[in-house]
């Protein structure tokens, strides 16, 4: 099933080597509907946020080989312009899908049976393993695209393919009852700003950790009930404001979607007991150390969550179309890739930004 008006070069960025030139070219080479293996969809990506975890790939920062040259990218939002033949699927043409990080897994493996399909040994990775969204025609997997529900804007789906998708879930993972205290650490980025929003959508207590007036004003927006600009405490003053901002005892969650090592160092000593740690920020390099007596006696969890499956993302999608969730976003030509880089590593950016494709 094709539509016949795909071009054979299109606009795309790519990198060669981590840390290298970052490359935007009008006429990378288009995976033409012949040429789609069965499974396959081509979908034209209209547009795609960019995620830290884009930034750390082009950095070389974890231990995970990636695939070079690589056209990153794992929040696209688009149409289906082809099937491969002899793929079972509901799509059909013209259907709005997204394409996420899990591009593809077994479906078949204990993982994948238990909705845990991101941890399938065999799983294919959009903008890792696999070439992504940072481009106008990308190849995807028909099993693992995600229907975008109709009247959702296509740019403001696509910060939820990753970044909401993920923070939903890990929301899930801390398994907070209505009215507990949620404190969110890099609460102003991509990922942070939506965790603030989905916690207090389930009727979360919210307090945010980041830095600066920006980030303060977009969170007051949400309902957080706090904001603890991090660079203005030591490390006890922090814990003990936190505390303080959390009735006194500190919370029962604690989100940690930064990406920067530090975030997690205090996480342990302002929870309360029977508290979590939901991991979500994949600094490189970093350890969370635990102190078990302390562990142990207050009854900790600490929770790793990686993205989400099939269903969490239907869910994600689903608070957004119905106006629960609202990306705070800016939108830029996609030849912008590396000045948002820039501005993202510097912490400069309140929310997310969208690339047209
Ligand atoms: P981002 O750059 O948009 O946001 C990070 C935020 O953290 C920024 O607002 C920054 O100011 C803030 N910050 C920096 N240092 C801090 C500190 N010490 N304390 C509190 N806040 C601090 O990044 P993002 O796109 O939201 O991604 C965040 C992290 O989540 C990245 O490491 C990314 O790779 C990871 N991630 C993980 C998953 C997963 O499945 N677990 C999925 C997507 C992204
Ligand atoms: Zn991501």
């Amino acid at each position: 099933m094709t539509n016949p008006q795909i071009p054979k070069t299109a606009p795309a960025v790519f990198f060669e080597k981590a840390n290298g030139p970052i490359t935007f070219v009008v006429d990378h080479p288009v995976t033409q509907p012949e040429d789609l293996k069965p499974g396959e969809v081509l979908v034209r990506i209209e547009a795609t946020g960019v995620c830290h975890t884009d930034l750390h790939s082009w950095k070389g920062d974890w231990p995970l080989e990636s695939k070079k040259p690589l056209v990153g990218g794992h929040e696209g939002a688009g149409r289906i312009v082809a099937i491969a033949d002899g793929t079972m699927t509901q799509f059909k043409i013209g259907d709005a899908v997204g394409i996420k990080w899990l591009a593809d897994s077994c479906l078949n493996c204990e993982n994948c049976r238990i909705g845990a399909e991101a941890t399938c040994a065999l799983a294919k990775l959009h903008g890792y393993t696999v070439d992504g969204s940072f481009q106008r025609y990308a190849v995807s997997f028909a099993k693992h695209c995600t229907p975008i529900p109709d009247g959702l804007p296509l740019e403001v789906a696509a910060p939820i393919l990753c970044a909401g998708v993920t923070v939903w879930k890990a929301i899930k993972e801390a398994n907070c009852m209505p009215g507990a205290w949620c404190v969110v650490s890099g609460a102003g980025g991509g990922l942070g700003h939506l965790a603030v929003q989905y916690a207090a959508a389930i009727g979360l207590r919210v307090v945010g950790i980041d830095t600066g007036a920006d980030k303060k004003k977009l969170l007051d927006q949400y309902g957080a009930e706090g904001f603890i600009d991090y660079m203005q405490f030591e490390s006890d003053a922090m814990i003990n404001e936190i505390k303080r901002v959390c009735s006194g005892e500190g919370p029962h969650a604690a989100i940690i979607t930064s990406a920067s090592g530090s975030a997690y160092n205090q996480a342990l000593d302002y929870l309360r007991p029977h508290g979590a740690l939901v991991a979500v920020g994949l600094p490189p390099d970093t350890y969370i150390k635990a102190n078990v007596f302390s562990t142990v006696v207050k009854n900790l969890r600490i929770v790793g969550s990686y993205v989400g499956n099939r269903q969490d993302a239907i869910e994600a999608l689903d608070f957004a179309a119905r106006g629960k969730v609202k990306p705070q976003m800016v939108c830029e030509p996609l030849k912008n890739l590396e000045s948002v880089y820039k501005r993202m590593e510097e912490g400069a950016i309140p929310g997310r930004i969208v690339l047209r494709c």
